[in-house]
């Protein structure tokens, strides 16, 4: 069966590397991105050449019509929606509590839970029987992120609890709805938090010994999304070599 699959952030990263898993599998894949069109381009073109379907839309996620329009556009070109993965999200600089101006904490907060709950929100309006949401979490809801990110572990522990209540509401209609979270993943999130570096230096210290691909967490969010997961809702997939 031909899916169709809604990715926030679908243009960089663990999105674009979702969108290509995506296509290879011939699925629909509907690409939002924030600014960079470009990369938002460049991965609508890998789609197409795997022979897949796809657009790419801009939208903050952080603003609501835009949304909408998104899921509006999705079910008006593919004629309804399969999966949804909750991806778009941001890191600021490494700071401590204390340190922290409220103009950096309501923009993470905004963006990683704002925005990821008017996605759900929206997800759960239009989804049915054999749908799939991933939420895309972090291993820092469980670690904290002393001294680097608390905002950001924070906003992604409410990414879990959300996942736990929203797959309560959506299982009696057939819908499915997990998270993945990653650990130190190469991907620029890191640079764009200031520390291009933290990827690999961190990741070296990690149980397995390096930082994960876009790839190996793309797989998961893939997997969560087929029929292969059919009895998987409310788990967290950690994917983060052991950290
Ligand atoms: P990334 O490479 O920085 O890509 C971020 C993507 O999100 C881009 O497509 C970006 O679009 C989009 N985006 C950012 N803000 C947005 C907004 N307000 N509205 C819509 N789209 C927005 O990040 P990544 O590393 O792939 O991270 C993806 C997800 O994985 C995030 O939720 C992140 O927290 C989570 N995660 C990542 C890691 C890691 O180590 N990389 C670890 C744990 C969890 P533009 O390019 O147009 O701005």
């Amino acid at each position: 069966m031909t899916k169709t699959i809604l990715i926030t952030g679908g243009s960089r990263g663990i999105g674009r590397a979702t969108a290509l898993l995506c296509a290879a599998k011939g699925w629909n894949v509907a690409i939002n991105y924030a600014q960079d069109e470009a990369a938002a381009a460049e991965t609508l073109g890998g789609v197409e050449a795997a022979g897949a379907r796809g657009f790419a839309m801009q939208g903050d996620v952080r603003d609501e019509a835009a949304m909408v329009a998104l899921f509006d556009r999705t079910v008006a070109t593919f004629g309804g929606i399969d999966g949804v993965v909750n991806n778009a999200g941001i890191v600021a600089p490494k700071s401590t509590v204390a340190e922290m101006d409220v103009e950096r904490m309501r923009r993470v907060f905004d963006t990683n839970v704002l925005g990821a709950y008017i996605v759900a929100r929206e997800a759960a309006r239009r989804m049915g029987e054999g749908g799939s949401i991933v939420n895309v979490s972090s291993a820092a809801a469980r670690l904290g992120s002393a001294f680097e990110y608390v905002d950001y572990a924070g906003s992604k522990g409410a990414v879990d609890t959300m996942t736990t209540g929203l797959a309560g509401e959506l299982a009696a209609k057939g819908v499915r709805v997990n998270a993945v979270r990653p650990g130190l993943i190469a991907t620029d999130i890191h640079a764009s938090g200031g520390q291009p570096d933290r990827a690999d230096r961190i990741g070296s210290k990690t149980p397995l010994g390096r930082a994960g691909t876009a790839d190996e967490v793309a797989r998961m969010i893939v997997w969560l999304l087929s029929d292969e997961a059919s009895y998987v809702t409310a788990a967290f997939l950690d994917v983060s070599g052991g950290r």
